[in-house]
Formats: structure tokens, sequence, C-alpha cells
């Protein structure tokens, strides 16, 4: 089994869920008392939230690629930034290590493309939905149109994240909204949803809805999971 390198703590809420999730897969592949092999560099979430804030993504940059070589220096295989907002760096955390990058863009577009899905709406931060770095690569690389929320509803989403995904708090109000632009977005042709922040599977699930809902922390963990069971 090769060991998985976690790059996490953006926020500690949510890689909880991969750390549970990893071990769960190699337990139901393995079976017994198998578990998966990590490391985990989990960040202080504040001072990168800072740096998201104003802007300074190279400074964002130079924190994880420090966190992704301590990750491959404690023996990490490959590496998993369980975060979508942080893939905005990936390019320059790639380039700091040898190790392979599992991007959870790619993770998701797969299970996108191998269900057919053309168009699909895409929640996550501001900086998810809005940047090019996530609905461009799905885009160009993957030939699936992508589709976010109109700005009051962005600005929800994002509030949401921030103010309370990340705290851990859940509210039915705030969940009765996430599913009102779900259901808005498939109105609009949407095939799915992805759930394009690690977070949002804290709130809502596919129980809560007939839209098809793309978690891309169960996917992105699923993927690790096969990643590191590879011959
Ligand atoms: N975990 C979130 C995401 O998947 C948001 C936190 C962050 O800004 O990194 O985008």
């Amino acid at each position: 089994m090769k060991t998985i390198g976690l790059l996490g703590g953006m926020s500690w809420e949510s890689t909880a869920g991969y750390y549970r999730m990893i071990n769960e897969g190699v337990k139901q592949r393995l079976g017994g008392l198998h578990s998966a092999e990590i490391v985990l560099y989990s960040v202080d979430f504040d001072p990168i939230e800072r740096l998201q804030r104003e802007g300074d993504w190279e400074g964002a940059a130079a924190i994880l690629s420090e966190a992704a070589l301590r990750l491959e220096s404690a023996g990490a295989a490959f590496l998993l930034i369980c975060t979508n907002t942080m893939h905005l760096v990936s390019a320059s955390i790639e380039k700091s290590v040898r190790i392979p990058l599992l991007h959870i863009a790619d993770a998701t577009a797969d299970v996108l493309v191998a269900k057919g899905v053309k168009k699909v709406g895409l929640l996550g931060t501001a900086f998810t939905m809005e940047h090019d770095f996530y609905k461009g690569r799905l885009q160009r690389v993957y030939g699936v149109e992508v589709v976010v929320p109109g700005p009051e509803d962005r600005k929800t989403i994002h509030d949401v994240i921030f103010q309370e995904l990340c705290l851990g708090r859940i509210r039915s109000e705030s969940k009765a909204k996430y599913l009102s632009i779900i259901e808005a977005l498939a109105a609009d042709g949407a095939e799915g949803v992805i759930l394009g922040c690690t977070e949002i599977g804290m709130l809502v699930s596919q129980e809560d809805t007939k839209v098809p809902l793309f978690d891309t922390t169960v996917i992105h963990s699923q993927k690790a999971v096969e990643q590191a069971l590879l011959p």
C-alpha cells in the first residue's frame, strides 16, 4: 500500500472527513483490521484564509509548498490538497515536490465523464466559483460545461462556508438556502451539482434532493484509496 500525503486543515472539519473516508475505503477494500497509511500536514487555517481574502495567492502557495515538502520527506507517495479552493495554487505546489498531486478537479471530472454528465452546476467558495482554475479545467480538459449561481447566491454559499461550515456550525436555514440554489441550477439545465467545497457535504447530502450531487470530499478520498492500492 502506498502512503497517502494529506495537505489539510482547510478547514480541519473537512480534513477529518477525508481521514475517516480514506480509512473506511481501505477497510472496505482490504477487510479486517486494514487501515490507510497516511501522513497528514494540517495547517493553521486562519493565516491562509487571510491571504485568500487579501488575494495574496503567492503567500499562500509558499506556505502550502513548504507543507507539501514536509509530506514528501515524511514518506508520502502522492499528495492530496484537501480543499478545492487552494487548487488555485496547485501548479506552484506541484513544482515544489517530486511526488505527484491527485488534483481534486480531475478526480471529479473522471466521475462526471463516466456518468455522461455534460453540464454541471458548481458550488464552492467565491474563489472556486469565480476564478477559472476549476471551471476552466473541467471545461477545457474534459468538455464539461460548468454553471454557477448568480452573484447573490454565490455570496450566500461563500459566507455559509466561512462563517458556519469551517467552524463546524450546521444550520437548517443554510441547508434550505443551499437546497433551493441546487434546485435552481437543475432547473437551469444542470444535470447535477458539484459540491465543490470540501465542507458542503457536512450540510447537504444526496438524501436531501433528487438532483445528482458530486461531493468532492467523497470523490477525492475514493481516488486516494484507489491510488494507494494500485500495485
Ligand atoms: N474547504 C474549502 C474548499 O474546498 C474552503 C476552504 C478554503 O478556502 O480552502 O474550497
